[in-house]
């Protein structure tokens, strides 16, 4: 079918010719490269094999244990609107200037990085869920640490759910900011047990999540809720090994008009150099300057720095990896093929999980786990669906509810669903304009109920590989 596609010939012709070689074959069928050749020759064709060799050209070398060091969180602020997310961001940026650095931050670049008593964290300056699931849904691992913050004048909302179940859906640890105490009406104690409700349940409470009470706008215990920030990152034991080439994630990029492209990088492993030739998603060049978040120029960037990169031939999008490379050359060469590769594919990087091969992927036993997103009219029927899609689990196969809430089914939702390859599941419910084209174009399933039977009995039969294929 996709090789009829990329002749522009009907799928049935193409099945002819391959029977005609006596190659009995179906629809869905993959061809081995000899039979790719010869039946795209049948129709005029050549064929041209792009070799998915990026990953040998990058140095991939596994890092010795004596050379790793410690290295700083990264972290992300998520939560409702209105919440406090921007303010609790820009008081820290204010506050935490990295010691013995003249000057505030100035730019927003993206991320930035601020000390506490010796202890670095680097903070992702764009607030939100929708970011943080974006760049993962890119293949992107940047966050190690998700603030949650809720305002204590308001309660638990939709989108505090939505945040808690992205950062859980990524196994990213939750660190509670329970924000606005300074307002007369503020009532932390009510937030605790609605969060207690949802089954987090913070230390006071005798649980395991770290909460602080704080208020962002008047800085009030910012530097306790930091301190529970490290805590949590200690049990993450981070390391990188500053001492090898760097690797990293773009968290954004522009063109300026006077300085030509850059793009903020966040290095994960290794130290970034003036000078490095480098490979940025489908672009490539040498760092030609590098700045910090005061607009200070620097020479070296090491493990979790966000820099300021001037010097590449394009702009890389947010969640895009970028590695150094043993020179422009081969840094050219592997942007050339990931350029090649990704207009092949049609801009699609992954393929995404649907019911009908769960059964065959079960089957040959590379699947085990099935995560779905369920969305539903109202709360009874949400609970009664998610408690039954649970008990589906079988030795083989953990079913996981990864996220469930009232209302449509968002862009919020298919990225999520990308970003942890899941499937979606609305009862009663529909998907709106914007995310039904982006599941059409991101390949991600949605299936749609009336009657929750019906959907147990098809995800059921789905997992038993007794799914009536769709016709
Ligand atoms: P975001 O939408 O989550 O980024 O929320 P903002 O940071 O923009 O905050 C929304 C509103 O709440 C703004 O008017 C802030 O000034 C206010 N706000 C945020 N934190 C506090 C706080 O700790 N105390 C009080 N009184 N107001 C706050």
């Amino acid at each position: 079918s996709e090789l009829a596609t990329m002749m522009d010939v009907p799928v049935t012709e193409v099945i002819t010719a391959c029977m005609n070689l006596g190659l009995m074959v179906s629809i869905n069928q993959r061809l081995d490269a000899e039979a790719l050749v010869i039946v795209a020759e049948e129709f005029g064709f050549k064929v041209e094999f792009v070799t998915v060799d990026i990953q040998e050209a990058i140095d991939e070398d596994r890092d010795d244990e004596q050379d790793l060091v410690e290295r700083p969180p990264i972290v992300a602020v998520m939560g409702h609107v209105d919440h406090g997310k921007t303010s609790l961001l820009d008081n820290i940026r204010k506050t935490n200037v990295i010691e013995g650095e003249a000057g505030g931050i100035t730019q927003h670049i993206g991320a930035y990085s601020v000390d506490l008593n010796g202890k670095k964290i680097t903070f992702l300056d764009t607030p939100g869920h929708e970011a943080f699931t974006a760049m993962r849904a890119r293949g992107a691992k940047v966050t190690d640490v998700a603030i949650i913050i809720v305002a204590a004048d308001d309660s638990v909302m939709p989108q505090t759910v939505e945040a808690i179940n992205h950062a859980s859906a990524a196994g990213v640890p939750i660190v509670f900011a329970i924000n606005k105490i300074d307002k007369p009406g503020a009532n932390p104690e009510a937030i605790k047990e609605q969060l207690a409700q949802m089954n987090y349940l913070v230390e006071d409470w005798g649980g395991k999540y770290q909460s602080q009470e704080i208020s962002a706008k008047k800085g009030i215990n910012l530097d306790k809720l930091l301190e529970k920030v490290l805590l949590e990152a200690e049990l993450l034991e981070l390391k990188a090994n500053p001492d090898r080439k760097a690797t990293g994630t773009v968290i954004e990029s522009t063109l300026d008009k006077g300085r030509g492209y850059v793009a903020t990088l966040l290095v994960q492993n290794g130290t970034l150099h003036i000078g490095d030739p480098m490979v940025a998603g489908v672009y490539s060049g040498k760092v030609k300057a590098m700045f910090n978040e005061r607009g200070q120029k620097v020479t070296a960037a090491p493990p979790a720095t966000p820099v300021l990169v001037l010097g590449l031939n394009g702009a890389p999008q947010a969640g895009d990896t970028f590695n150094v490379m043993e020179d422009e050359r081969s840094a050219r060469e592997v942007a050339n093929k990931r350029e090649q590769l990704q207009r092949i594919q049609g801009l699609k990087t992954q393929k995404h999980v649907t019911l009908d091969e769960i059964g065959r992927r079960i089957a040959i036993g590379n699947f085990k786990e099935l995560n779905i997103i369920v969305k539903g009219d109202v709360d009874g029927s949400i609970e009664a669906m998610t408690d039954s899609l649970i008990k589906l689990s079988t030795e083989e196969v953990q079913v996981n509810v990864i996220h469930k809430a009232v209302g449509q089914i968002s862009e919020s939702d298919v990225m999520l669903a990308m970003a942890s390859n899941a499937i979606i599941v609305g009862f009663q419910v529909r998907p709106s304009g914007g995310a039904r084209r982006m599941a059409e174009k991101e390949e991600i399933e949605i299936r749609l109920y009336s009657i929750i039977y019906d959907a147990i009995n098809d995800i059921k039969d789905a997992i038993e590989g007794m799914l009536e294929p769709v016709k």
